[in-house]
């Protein structure tokens, strides 16, 4: 028989989503009238902005034709598009990236996972805990962990905790890693970084010549305008920093599948003989041999994202979800809980009752009031006692859902 990556086997079983499932499944058996209510999954509800579906009408058009016909694309994404994120997303935030240093793919999810394929497996590798668990899963399968711990942390891991007491926001280590996984607005805790925070993590990467791995999947959230939006308004971070982002979530493109990658050039590795080498060429390299790009229509409808039209789409459709986030935050504070997040993110993070636990308080909110959410300590140790609500949903749903809270109380 052909043998398998055994790392996949240290995997723990019990993953969150799956055991969600589970219980809603469970709980809709034993009771098929009940009206569930889903907080949990952070997957977008409304439909596709305007201007992306009449930009992918005009490019499937296109397609049609013998002129406008479209096959493989540059693995690196159209230049038309990266030339637009280049100018909108970096350039007018007075950030130093180009287009050719931006790299188009089907998600973040991947390209967070799949970089650990030009980066070498000695690397000492720090996560937040909670954490989103892509983070940490594709080091798992990739052989960069030791064995699952039986308090559900990985050996070889180092783990920085986020909890109320330091703000959400981990301490930077003591001693040494090499990379570091970051992400602000934060999934699954809400919270957001300041220029200041950001420029602790830029200050120790360049000590330990670490890399930083920056999540900006949820910048569109921020309401407050003196917050970063990327690793890149920070002075040094090209030379320590690779960010990820997406169109999931500021343009509901999680089925429609468009994101992107920034890889400085001037951000260097080294060899086994300690030799600089460059992380671009890597990456081109690999995505090269291992992907195809996206489709020229979804392209054209990510492109439409970027004009005034486009922008003031998603800035209605952002605002939508950050609507539903101050109705969670208000309904909850209003019904004694405490809650965190919600400000500048989708998500809202609510420390469960006394006397519960995550789990605890999942099942709680299930029966009681047919509402479905997700347990903290799915993301980590350190989420144990807190809940997250997302705000992706109806207006009704949302709020209904608040109301069977408050009613509980
Ligand atoms: C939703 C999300 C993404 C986006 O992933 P895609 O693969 O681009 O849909 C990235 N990071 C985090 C933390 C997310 O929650």
């Amino acid at each position: 028989m052909v043998l398998v990556n055994s790392n996949y086997l240290k995997l723990k079983a019990g993953y969150l989503f799956p055991e969600i499932a589970r219980r809603v499944k469970a709980f809709s058996l034993a009771h098929p009238k009940a009206n569930l209510i889903r907080l949990g999954i952070g997957d977008v509800t409304e439909p596709l902005p305007l201007v992306c579906r009449d930009a992918m009408k005009i490019a499937i058009d296109e397609m049609g034709t013998e002129s406008g016909f479209h096959g493989y694309g540059p693995e690196q994404g159209y230049l038309w598009l990266r030339e637009k994120i280049a100018k909108w997303d970096y350039q007018e935030r007075s950030c130093q990236v180009s287009a050719d240093e931006i790299f188009i793919s089907d998600g973040s999810k991947c390209d967070s996972s799949n970089i650990l394929d030009i980066l070498g497996e000695a690397n000492r590798i720090a996560v937040t805990d909670p954490v989103y668990p892509v983070y940490v899963d594709s080091n798992v399968m990739s052989g960069r962990t030791g064995d699952a711990l039986d308090v559900g942390q990985y050996q070889g891991l180092t783990y920085l905790p986020i909890n109320e007491n330091n703000n959400f926001q981990a301490q930077i280590p003591v001693g040494a890693v090499d990379l570091i996984y970051l992400c602000f607005p934060n999934n699954p805790t809400g919270a957001v970084a300041s220029k200041e925070q950001l420029a602790e993590w830029v200050a120790y990467a360049q000590k330990h010549d670490a890399l930083i791995l920056f999540d900006a999947a949820y910048e569109s959230f921020i309401q407050d305008e003196s917050l970063p939006h990327s690793i890149y308004e920070i002075d040094g971070a090209r030379n320590c920093a690779i960010e990820f982002r997406s169109f999931s979530k500021n343009a509901g493109f999680t089925g429609t599948r468009c994101a992107f990658t920034v890889i400085p050039k001037t951000l260097k590795g080294k060899d086994n003989n300690s030799n600089p080498v460059e992380l671009w060429s890597l990456w081109n390299r690999r995505q090269s041999t291992k992907f195809n790009g996206v489709s020229y229509i979804v392209q054209r409808g990510a492109e439409a994202v970027y004009s005034e039209q486009g922008q003031l789409q998603i800035k209605s459709l952002v605002g939508f979800y950050m609507e539903n986030a101050a109705i969670i935050r208000r309904s909850l504070i209003g019904a004694g809980f405490t809650v965190y997040g919600g400000e500048h993110a989708p998500y809202v993070w609510i420390k469960v009752p006394e006397g519960m636990n995550s789990w605890n308080f999942f099942d709680f909110l299930l029966e009681k009031a047919n509402v479905v959410g997700t347990p903290g300590s799915g993301f980590g140790v350190s989420g144990e006692g807190y809940f997250r609500l997302s705000a992706f949903n109806s207006r009704m749903n949302v709020e209904e859902a608040m109301q069977r809270i408050v009613n509980l109380k």
